[in-house]
């Protein structure tokens, strides 16, 4: 698992479409690891949390496996939107 912190690395991510975008946040009870074409992972977000915030609330992190995720964080659990129920 690596943690993105430059706005190119995340753009080749949702280019390249495959592996899981885990986004951590502080002030959520729930995090989420989402597949990375999930339409809910949009770059305004990423730019607001990682670029304009310096992570002080939450990171992003991508990973080839989506239970190494769910494994290292507390609070992380799949996205149902794009898991599914
Ligand atoms: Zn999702």
């Amino acid at each position: 698992m690596v943690e993105i912190t430059k706005l190119v690395e995340y753009r080749n991510i949702k280019n390249n479409g495959v592996g899981f975008l885990a986004i951590t946040d502080k002030k959520l009870p729930v995090n989420c690891v989402h597949h990375t074409s999930c339409y809910e992972v949009k770059e305004m977000h990423f730019k607001q949390k990682v670029i304009i915030s310096g992570s002080k609330n939450g990171s992003y992190y991508f990973t080839s496996d989506y239970q190494d995720a769910i494994n290292k964080f507390k609070k992380m659990k799949t996205c149902q939107k794009c898991f599914g129920e």
